[in-house]
């Protein structure tokens, strides 16, 4: 199947537009339109090889909203017509300990990449959302829940569930006190989403700047992180702080804040952090943690989540041909809070 999408041919060049086909349908593939791509950080990072493993021509895109078009004729679960959703992955090993318990996204032999990745059978390079068309196997494609905006879901499928799965891991609910650092894609829904569970929420940020839009998202209050009264005020106050700052930072501050046995688990941040001392670990028993996507049943349930409490994304939607504006701008933080294509704006023409 020929398709169109956009691609970044190198580490410098801009995402332009690139012709290239999917594969056949494999007995148990689901093909999509795509009707909306989200555009998460990692796209940017992975476009300019920031990360030192990015294969070219590179197509990003992994907050994938689509419509069937057609099934293998081993395809139970979706018909043509039914709106889905993609993800970071699709596929893994589906033998090992994590993938039996639903944590493909822990797979032992990795899971696949929605892009930048390798085929498990053909060892081809895989392709993302910022395109036309994709075919994915039907274990890895989501179920859009009835009810739920097309236009606005896509940031769920990374964003969603990448604030979702610590909530969960860490039984966040009524009455647990979280936190969130940075207020950006990731931040944004892991306030919407911890205040959805019922917790008490309180935005982290360096200046009150952000405060009314905290609120706004639902948020019980901000917590200026440069105000050392305020923050030795909040000792021990937080059950779990979820960090989504996308670059280097010292978390030391926002250890103390932690109660006994409190998490701060970082999402948004994969490299080197600042050396730590040991006396919050060791005197309140609390943890520093990580935590990547959620496995396919839980993002399934994020979906599900997210339609009966009506929970969506701030997105700003964008043409195919504004991305690499629209990149520059999401390093500027010039986004409220995630840019998301329209699928119908790309044409052959590009
Ligand atoms: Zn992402
Ligand atoms: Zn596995």
């Amino acid at each position: 199947m020929f398709t169109i999408g956009y691609a970044a041919q190198t580490a410098a060049a801009p995402l332009a537009p690139f012709k290239f086909e999917r594969r056949e349908l494999r007995p148990n593939d689901v093909a999509m339109e795509i009707l909306y791509c989200g555009v998460c950080h990692s796209d940017l990072h992975q476009a300019r090889n920031d990360w030192g493993f990015s294969l070219y021509p590179i197509v990003p895109g992994h907050e994938i909203i689509g419509r069937v078009i057609e099934v293998g004729p081993a395809v139970t679960r979706y018909k043509v017509g039914d709106n889905v959703a993609v993800g970071c992955m699709v596929d893994s090993c589906m033998q090992c300990d994590q993938c039996r318990k639903g944590e493909e996204q822990l797979c032992r032999e990795r899971n696949t990449q929605t892009y930048n990745s390798r085929d498990r059978i053909t060892k081809e390079v895989t392709f993302g959302g910022y395109s036309k068309h994709l075919v994915v196997r039907e274990e890895f494609v989501l179920r859009v829940p009835e009810g739920l905006d097309l236009a606005k879901a896509a940031p769920l499928l990374c964003a969603g569930i990448t604030s979702y799965s610590p909530l969960r891991t860490w039984n966040v609910g009524p009455g647990s006190r979280v936190g969130v650092i940075g207020l950006g894609g990731l931040g944004h829904m892991a306030v919407k989403l911890a205040v959805g569970l019922g917790a008490e929420v309180t935005v982290l940020s360096r200046s009150a700047d952000k405060a009314d839009d905290a609120r706004a998202l639902g948020a019980d209050r901000l917590l200026v992180s440069t105000d050392r009264k305020a923050m030795s005020a909040a000792q021990s106050s937080f059950d779990l702080i979820i960090d989504t700052v996308p670059s280097r930072h010292d978390v030391s501050p926002y250890m103390a804040l932690l109660d006994i046995d409190g998490t701060l688990v970082i999402v948004g941040q994969i490299g080197p952090i600042d050396e730590q001392l040991t006396i919050p670990f060791v005197l309140g028993r609390r943890r520093l943690a990580g935590s990547p996507i959620g496995g396919i049943a839980e993002t399934q349930e994020m979906l599900d989540f997210c339609a009966r409490k009506n929970i969506l994304p701030d997105c700003e939607m964008i043409r195919m041909d504004q991305i690499n504006e629209a990149f520059e701008r999401m390093e500027k933080s010039d986004v409220r809070y995630r840019f998301v294509i329209d699928m119908a704006s790309l044409s052959e023409a590009g």
